[in-house]
């Protein structure tokens, strides 16, 4: 008896699009032309815009084009999902539409190989940075969303930028070990989902770990963030798990 089993998957997340990084956007329209149309399914998990201002937002030419390359990819048979992220927590129902993708909740427990794995955006992860995880406790709650929501595309853009502006201060007085994942945090998630590994994105710091969790070693994946001259993704397939360009 075995469990089902997904081939070959492909993960990735952290590609902070944006109009003001052409060359990554370009990167990841040459990768869903590409690599990723081998692969059974592409899951997205989080942060695949620098920002998402809203649902009303897909008309811009910018988030237009990724969209319909994301629509490309689901045609020709790949299966795509997508999870939010920090940046992209506002990403609705005609988002995953438009671009004919699966939204999941961050967390969810997948089978991947019959491993059941925890895939996470990673923030919640991050437990030693209690300023954030006031700010993403408001911003994940639903009557904050419709409020904010309701108000005017423009105005909600110029607030993101605001808070981006103001997070990337932030980041550069806040020490490096309280914006990576705490790894009890780590463990008790792998534990209350009876996950054996882990994938995760968010932190940038591509790489393998591992977790003890009840004398079971579990491996943690971390996703790379993209840049134009990088950015690859997490494969899994009958080969094994690896990182490829
Ligand atoms: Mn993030």
């Amino acid at each position: 008896m075995s469990a089902p089993r997904d081939p070959s998957a492909l993960f990735i997340s952290d590609l902070h699009l944006s109009p003001h990084a052409p060359a990554t956007a370009e990167r990841f329209l040459a990768f869903l032309a590409g690599p990723a149309r081998t692969a059974n399914s592409l899951t997205i998990l989080g942060d695949l815009f620098d920002y998402w201002a809203g649902d009303d937002d897909l008309n811009d030419p910018f988030n237009a084009r990724i969209v319909a390359a994301l629509h490309e990819l689901s045609d020709s048979g790949v299966e795509l999902f997508f999870m939010a992220g920090n940046r992209d927590f506002l990403v609705g129902a005609d988002f995953a539409a438009a671009a004919g993708i699966h939204l999941l909740p961050d967390p969810v427990v997948r089978d991947i190989g019959g491993v059941p794995t925890l895939l996470t955006h990673g923030d919640a992860l991050c437990t030693d940075d209690a300023d954030y995880q006031r700010f993403r406790t408001q911003v994940r709650d639903p009557v904050w969303r419709t409020m904010f929501l309701a108000r005017p595309l423009a105005a909600r853009r110029r607030e993101i930028e605001a808070l981006r502006a103001r997070s990337e201060t932030e980041k550069r007085i806040k020490a490096a070990a309280i914006m990576d994942v705490n790894a009890k945090a780590v463990v008790t998630a792998l534990t209350t989902h009876g996950a054996h590994a882990m994938i995760h994105g968010h932190t940038h710091r591509q790489g393998r770990h591992e977790h003890l969790v009840g004398g079971m070693p579990c491996p943690r994946w971390v996703l790379g963030d993209w840049h134009a001259d990088r950015g690859g993704a997490l494969a899994c397939d009958v080969a094994g798990w690896r990182f490829i360009d």
